[in-house]
């Protein structure tokens, strides 16, 4: 999942969204109203600020798992046990 929901603050359409557009100067109108939505890294508005927070989340996990995949090992990548131990860590990120 490489995009983020987005929530119109007009009309609170919520719509969806590429993670890797939402980044600070990126503006798109919403699909309902037409409203032009402006994303920025210090907006006020909190509908905004979820999804930037969310995109950058995205883009976090989106950079993990290609350092990850990069970084295995080819056999260890096929083992089943290497994808239990992932997502034991990820588990872990969460409660943090
Ligand atoms: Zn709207």
């Amino acid at each position: 999942m490489n995009s983020v929901q987005i929530q119109c603050t007009r009309c609170k359409t919520m719509f969806r969204d590429r993670a890797g557009r939402l980044q600070d100067g990126y503006s798109r109108q919403c699909p309902c109203c037409e409203v032009v939505l402006f994303f920025a890294d210090d907006a006020q508005h909190p509908f905004i600020k979820r999804a930037m927070r969310s995109a950058r989340q995205v883009r976090k996990e989106l950079r993990a798992a290609e350092a990850a995949r990069l970084a295995a090992p080819q056999e260890e990548r096929a083992a089943p046990r290497s994808r239990s131990s992932i997502s034991r860590a990820r588990v872990q990120g969460r409660t943090e």
